[in-house]
């Protein structure tokens, strides 16, 4: 059985959830085998080797994480002759480093992917998500960005074999170095590109203090608060949690909008989520276009009725 690398994305001791993710694809698709690069592998063997890899190649030399990610280009495409596939997060760093590593393996590089067969032909959403397409790489070892949220996680705990690897790092891959971290305040909620529900706001909010609104439907569902570029611009919400085609990429199992008219470049983020809700006054929106279930109505009195009702579920 061919091996299929995954990426595991990690960041200041936590592994992101989409590794897992990707973790329990690769064992579809043949031998499923972890690429941990920096240090701090110890603190997460226990949780990877739940998803069951049979192997996890370990790159702990810290220099691979001081630099913008040309070193984990190198580590990967050390490891990935005669792989039967490289799996990434469809991130912004995760497709960079898909985009340069296809290059470097001479091979095809498949993005913002949502499904793979165990033929490696993947389901991925193209041209800012107006289009679901099947595609298989027909040259060298497939590389394949798949986005968080997309695969159901399945434990299949086991007892990997760890093997370190040492990569001299080329000069090219020093072009870019990191000089500095900070990190965002994250808060309570979860991640917005990892939460299994996100509840965001538009134009229709009218206001920074009526996201207040928006949140307290997010907190009632455990979930994510995202919002339209119309909203970040007017300074109603931070730009970190705008969704869209130059925001963030979301592919949770319910999103819901309120007060946002369903523009392409909105839906670009969100039109893979599984379940879509709109909440919006104006029945022509173009967001009813493509929901699961849509409410024509105002949000002010549509979204503290169903947090209300949520929480008195609880
Ligand atoms: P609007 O389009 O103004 O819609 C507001 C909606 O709220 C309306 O449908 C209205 O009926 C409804 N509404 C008003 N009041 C209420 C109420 N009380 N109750 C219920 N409904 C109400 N947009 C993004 O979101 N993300 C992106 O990443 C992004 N990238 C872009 C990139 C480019 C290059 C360009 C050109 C545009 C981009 N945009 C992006 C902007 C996008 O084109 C839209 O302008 C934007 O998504 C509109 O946001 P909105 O739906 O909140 O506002």
């Amino acid at each position: 059985m061919a091996e299929i690398l995954v990426l595991i994305d990690h960041a200041d001791g936590e592994v992101k959830k989409v590794s897992f993710e990707l973790l329990t694809l690769a064992r579809s698709l043949g031998e499923a085998a972890a690429v941990w690069i920096g240090p701090g592998y110890e603190a997460a063997a226990d949780k990877i080797a739940e998803y069951g890899p049979a192997k996890v190649y370990v790159a702990a030399d810290a220099e691979l994480t001081g630099y913008v990610v040309a070193p984990k280009v190198e580590v990967l495409q050390q490891l990935a002759a005669g792989a039967g596939a490289v799996l990434v997060a469809a991130t912004g760093e995760g497709k960079e480093i898909a985009g340069r590593l296809a290059v470097r393996l001479d091979s095809g590089v498949l993005t913002d992917v949502v499904g793979v067969t165990p033929d490696l032909v993947a389901e991925h959403s193209v041209f800012g998500g107006s289009v679901i397409a099947h595609a298989k790489v027909t040259k060298g070892t497939p590389v394949i960005a798949v986005r968080p949220n997309a695969i159901a996680l399945e434990a299949a705990p086991g007892s990997p074999a760890v093997e370190q690897v040492s990569v001299a790092l080329s000069d090219a891959a020093k072009g870019a170095k990191i000089t500095d971290r900070v990190v965002q305040e994250k808060g309570e909620r979860p991640d917005l590109t990892e939460a299994s529900i996100v509840v965001s706001g538009g134009r229709g909010v009218g206001g920074a203090e009526n996201f207040k609104v928006i949140e307290g439907l997010a907190d009632s569902l455990g979930a994510a608060v995202g919002a339209s570029r119309a909203a970040t611009d007017a300074g109603w919400y931070p730009h970190q949690f705008q969704v869209g085609q130059t925001g963030k990429t979301v592919s949770p199992q319910l999103y819901v909008a309120a007060g946002i008219s369903g523009a392409i470049q909105h839906r670009a983020g969100m039109q893979t989520s599984k379940t879509i809700v709109a909440v919006n006054k104006d029945p022509e929106a173009p967001i009813f276009e493509l929901v699961d279930f849509g409410v024509v109505g105002d949000l002010f009195q549509v979204v503290p009725q169903l947090t209300e009702e949520i929480t008195k579920r609880k």
